[in-house]
């Protein structure tokens, strides 16, 4: 049996993170040699922070983030990641030039093996698909459920419930969201996008709006579904109208896609008609629709809910001691744009500097 003083449960942001910052004795453990969401992120760029990083672009316990977000900060992060390509996409997002330089700079030597479950006696005893693993100190950090196909697991949260925590429900976020019938029209404009303001209660998102053929998507709207639940979302789908004169036909007129126009008269039962103008730019500027629901865990970028933080002290188990709970897996979800990943740093952070 291998013994170590630290084991790390998954070889994802949060875990490779840590172990970087670490300098006890650590085994790193996780099914895939390489970690397959930063690969992804950002369409293979990985958005890694952001300029503007406060609690308010998070979901979960402020006192608790804002303290950890203070602690490591997206400067910390820039810093740390300051001798790879990057640039700063939207005046505030900060993308590398790939994922591999991302995934480069922090990688670290891995134990590959499946983790099936953990057992405490005097020390902790990991089993894996490879034996077991005996540990004075194991840190969970096998991320959220979202993107099963890349080995994503709820392995996390078992831990987490076997040592008596409770679990805030898991629900996609940063996802698609689907239509019920009134706003099927949507479909059929799969692959236009327009540049729209997205409100949800007292959230505000300007951003792309992008029609699928399965519902609604697009940056404004992934934010929006971090905070939605059900209900109303609007949209405004001319936020920076300035009123002109001229006898077009609305269609011709508004800075929008033809097609997009032409749909949306369609289901509002509306003429295109330059008399209508008025009505017309009131109707998109106050769009409410009810969505029927999400795309789901597959097409989510993010798991929302998760560990609670109630029951932790400082990523700590309250219940047991020597237990940690790091990254996406705990009840604290970003929206888009780096948030995610610099909560993934910062919590790492800590505890590595908690750890040392
Ligand atoms: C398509 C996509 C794009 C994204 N883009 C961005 C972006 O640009 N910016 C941003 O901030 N966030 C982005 N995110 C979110 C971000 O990737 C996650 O929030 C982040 O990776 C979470 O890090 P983590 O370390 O907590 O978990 P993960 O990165 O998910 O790591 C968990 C690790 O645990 C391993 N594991 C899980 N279960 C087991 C098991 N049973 N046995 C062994 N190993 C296991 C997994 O293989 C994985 O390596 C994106 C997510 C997706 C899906």
């Amino acid at each position: 049996m291998q013994k170590t003083e630290i084991a790390i449960l998954g070889a994802g942001a949060s875990g490779l993170f840590l172990a970087r910052h670490l300098k006890k004795n650590y085994i790193l453990i996780d099914k895939n040699t390489i970690p397959q969401k930063i690969k992804m992120s950002g369409g293979g760029k990985c958005n890694f922070t952001n300029e503007f990083v406060t609690v308010d672009n998070y979901l979960g316990d402020k006192k608790f983030i804002s303290k950890i977000l203070n602690y490591y900060t997206n400067k910390d992060v820039i810093k740390f990641f300051s001798d790879i390509p990057f640039q700063k996409i939207k005046n505030n997002q900060y993308f590398a030039k790939s994922s591999e330089y991302i995934i480069n700079k922090l990688n670290q030597k891995k134990f590959i093996a499946e983790i099936l479950k953990v057992e405490k006696k005097d020390n902790f005893l990991i089993h894996t698909s490879k034996g077991i693993i005996e540990a004075k100190k194991v840190v969970v950090a096998t991320g959220g459920v979202s993107f099963k196909t890349v080995g994503a697991s709820d392995i996390g949260y078992k831990i987490a419930e076997n040592f008596g925590h409770k679990i805030v429900t898991l629900k996609p976020a940063l996802v698609g969201m689907t239509l019920q019938k009134n706003e099927f029209w949507m479909k059929n404009l799969s692959g236009v996008s327009v540049f729209s303001k997205v409100e949800f209660n007292n959230k505000k998102f300007r951003d792309n709006v992008l029609f699928s053929h399965r519902g609604i998507t697009g940056p404004a709207i992934l934010n929006a579904s971090l905070y939605w639940e059900k209900g109303n979302i609007k949209i405004n789908f001319l936020p920076k109208y300035k009123k002109i004169k001229s006898n077009k036909s609305p269609s011709n007129l508004l800075n929008l896609p033809k097609r997009f126009v032409s749909e949306f008269l369609k289901s509002q039962n509306i003429e295109d008609k330059n008399q209508n103008l008025e009505f017309i730019i009131e109707k998109l500027q106050n769009y409410t629709f009810a969505p029927a629901g999400t795309f789901g865990f597959n097409k989510a970028e993010v798991t929302k809910g998760g560990i609670s933080l109630e029951e932790l002290d400082d990523f700590e188990s309250k219940f047991v001691k020597n237990l940690y709970f790091i990254g996406e897996v705990l009840d604290v979800t970003g929206e888009l744009g780096g948030y995610n990943f610099q909560w993934c740093f910062s919590s790492a952070k800590y505890l590595a500097d908690m750890l040392n």
